[in-house]
């Protein structure tokens, strides 16, 4: 359903022309609300609001990279103290950007501080436990971007990969997500899409690092009183190679012809463009 007049649709085609690159992230904003991808990515709407969960998994991003971060080079891991820390700045630094934080019901900065400190407690025990069971895996890059183009007609798609390491001849490549539950199968099959788009950003790289196979896996960390952690190493088919190469197609498509409409449902609560969204 076109949302856009015919005089206001070589604007939008010139817009998505712009457009060097497709993200997963994209993608997925595209298929929950058309409108909101139009706002972030052609638009660059300015937001009005942030969500306390994006600013959370983004903080909780941090300290956990700098887990990773210190075995790369080789140091011992930090201590919970310094995780906080590192997580507390990360929130700091986003909250005090945003117009106006959405919270969940029951929320507010300080639980979810104490979530984080649980949570990256369970991380680091994770962590610890995978040093002494793996001990020949070497982290090769951290925040590793890279883009590759899956279809001739679209942009080229990147991949942000959390943690990519060496274990003999595979190459790991780690996503890392916070969850209220731990991940079912349904999940799991949502999800896999974007392993198989690390897979393809991957495959020249396999050859320069010596390895022979792609390990894609997702790292979970539930939100829970005892936060637990869930590592899934799900295998992708051909079928899911032809679901995303679709997907891909079919969002592009929509963007190329102006078919922005909205989408409503539970997710326009915390719409960084809600009040843009209502005024149009
Ligand atoms: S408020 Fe809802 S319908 Fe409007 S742009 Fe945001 S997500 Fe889409």
């Amino acid at each position: 359903m076109p949302i856009h007049t015919a005089a206001a649709l070589p604007s939008i085609r010139a817009a998505a022309g712009q457009l060097d690159h497709l993200s997963w992230s994209g993608i997925t904003t595209y298929n929950q609300c058309p409108k909101r991808f139009n706002f972030r990515y052609l638009e660059a709407a300015p937001e009005e609001r942030k969500s306390a969960a994006l600013i959370f998994g983004g903080a909780f991003h941090r300290a956990a990279e700098a887990v990773f971060q210190a075995r790369l080079e080789g140091r011992a891991l930090p201590d919970l103290n310094t995780l906080m820390a590192t997580y507390t700045t990360a929130w700091k630094e986003e909250a005090d950007q945003a117009p106006e934080i959405v919270y969940a019901k029951g929320d507010d900065e300080m639980t979810l501080a104490d979530l984080a400190g649980r949570m990256i407690a369970a991380f680091v025990e994770h962590a610890h436990q995978e040093a002494v069971a793996n001990p020949q895996r070497r982290i090769l890059a951290l925040e590793h971007a890279d883009r590759f183009r899956l279809l001739p007609e679209t942009p080229p798609l990147e991949a942000r990969l959390d943690v990519l390491e060496l274990d003999g001849e595979c190459l790991l490549v780690t996503e890392i997500k916070t969850s209220k539950s731990r991940w079912n199968d349904q999940k799991v099959a949502e999800a896999l899409p974007q392993l198989v788009v690390y897979a393809h950003a991957l495959l020249p790289l396999l050859r320069d690092v010596g390895a022979k196979r792609i390990r894609p896996t997702f790292l979970i960390v539930t939100k829970a009183k005892k936060p637990v952690v869930q590592v899934i190493e799900p295998l992708a088919s051909q079928r899911d190679v032809l679901r995303l190469r679709e997907q891909v197609a079919d969002v592009w498509k929509g963007v190329r012809a102006g078919v922005f409409p909205a989408r409503e449902g539970w997710w326009c609560g915390a719409c960084p463009f809600r009040t843009s969204c209502q005024g149009r």
